[in-house]
């Protein structure tokens, strides 16, 4: 496990938004973003991390980054590739507080690798996170079953047309999971 940490602005016991990053925050390659130049926001991703900001949570990104340990991508572009999402995050006033990487193959296995719960869990113990009051945007099953392993729950984006949302807790980007997460926050779920 990577673990990148923000000590200005991690918190302890704070409520808060964990992302996968590879097709939530930035665009997802067909195989792997590999180059800093394959680091591409999506349009909707600063906006909606500030409204999380706004709403008092703090963020942490959660991320399989197999290409690693596949020798796909290099230690050299990965850690570039991660100076270009904080540079870009920061500059739009939505730094996350700490990153979560697991280099891993699946046939590592490892306890990091979603969707296993390894990096979620690591971060709930370690900043004492309230992880009942947290939620976990991802865009696969993967993420999914290691939010609900991790005891948060998970909301899915399914990217307009590949398929209609199917349940509540599928939005089609980052803004619309803001919206539903106002929601519940206003029925006090
Ligand atoms: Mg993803
Ligand atoms: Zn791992």
């Amino acid at each position: 496990m990577i673990v990148w940490i923000d000590p200005i602005r991690i918190r302890l016991r704070k409520k808060t938004i964990f992302l996968d990053r590879d097709g939530v925050i930035n665009e997802d390659r067909e195989y792997y973003v590999k180059r800093p130049d394959e680091f591409v926001l999506y349009p909707e991703a600063a906006t909606a991390l500030r409204l999380f900001l706004q709403l008092g949570f703090q963020l942490i990104i959660i991320s399989n980054q197999s290409g690693l340990g596949r020798g796909i991508i290099s230690w050299d572009n990965f850690q570039k590739i991660h100076n270009i999402m904080i540079k870009r995050l920061s500059f739009y006033g939505c730094p996350p507080a700490a990153v979560f990487y697991c280099p891993h193959r699946p046939e590592d296995n490892c306890f990091c690798r979603k969707p296993r719960p390894g990096m979620l869990v690591e971060a709930i113990s370690n900043f004492d996170i309230p992880s009942l009051e947290c939620f976990f945007i991802g865009d696969r099953k993967t993420d999914m079953e290691a939010a609900t392993q991790a005891g948060c729950r998970g909301i899915r984006i399914v990217r307009k047309g590949r398929r209609t949302p199917k349940n509540r807790f599928e939005v089609q980007n980052l803004l619309e999971a803001v919206s539903l997460i106002t929601k519940f926050r206003l029925q006090g779920d």
